[in-house]
């Protein structure tokens, strides 16, 4: 890889570096893909400070929970899970159905405020920062994505330390330091989330068209990185000051 990658790198260490440095306590929140893997190894193999968690939704691939295994087994580490309260989840799919998140954007949203949403607030309290595997080049909302960004409705900094990495870096991160990665990636799904709402995709086809595939691209977020509900784009402290 060229000199512009050993570049990314270093700024993305001293980045994972200054928070645990200057936010601690921080947290970092993985979806145990393939960029949440990136930091992980990132963060295990300088023994920072920094906790990871993983929302648990009760809808992951056997694979996806499978990482898990693999983490504790290459790093002697424990990822901390949170579940949704399981009163929230036996109302909804007593009141809508087990999979009535086919049935509308709402409905949808609901189920990622239960399963997701919740259960993030609650890994997120008490802390100063949280971290995040997110790109700019995984979908149109998140183009604009700053490393470092003000995060109002958590009160606190929220850090995308691989927001300029390309697909192509984060495996050859991964390759070359031989970190263990999720198998659906070798099957089409070079984005992962609940196994109901994700698919494969075709070649060519954009790398977040396998999440909830069935709405609008400009809806497609969990409501993790929205605000009251609405798709907001955070400003980075940058671009308030
Ligand atoms: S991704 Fe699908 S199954 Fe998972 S919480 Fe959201 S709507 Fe529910």
């Amino acid at each position: 890889m060229s000199a512009e990658f050993d570049g990314k790198l270093a700024a993305t260490r001293a980045t994972l570096e200054r928070i645990a440095a200057d936010f601690s306590p921080a947290v970092f929140a993985s979806s145990l893909a393939a960029e949440d893997m990136v930091l992980t190894d990132l963060i295990l193999r300088a023994k920072l400070p920094i906790r990871i968690f993983t929302l648990e939704t009760g809808r992951l691939h056997a694979e996806t929970l499978g990482m898990i295994d693999r983490i504790r087994e290459v790093y002697a580490t424990e990822i901390a899970l949170y579940r949704p309260e399981p009163a929230a989840v036996d109302a909804y799919v007593t009141a809508h159905g087990l999979n009535a998140f086919y049935d509308s954007v709402e409905m949808r949203k609901e189920c990622c405020r239960i399963r997701k949403v919740e259960p993030l607030n609650r890994a997120l309290a008490g802390n100063k920062a949280w971290i995040t595997g997110q790109r700019r080049a995984q979908s149109t909302t998140r183009s604009e994505l700053a490393v470092q960004e003000d995060d109002p409705a958590h009160g606190m900094q929220k850090f995308n330390p691989l927001a300029d990495w390309s697909e192509d870096e984060v495996w050859h991160y991964l390759r070359s330091n031989n970190v263990p990665y999720n198998p659906l990636h070798d099957k089409g799904y070079p984005s992962i989330g609940c196994e109901p709402c994700t698919r494969a995709i075709q070649p060519g086809e954009d790398v977040r068209a396998g999440r909830w595939w069935w709405e609008n691209p400009e809806s497609k977020e969990c409501g993790l990185h929205v605000v009251d509900g609405k798709l907001v784009r955070i400003k980075s402290t940058a671009e308030q000051a």
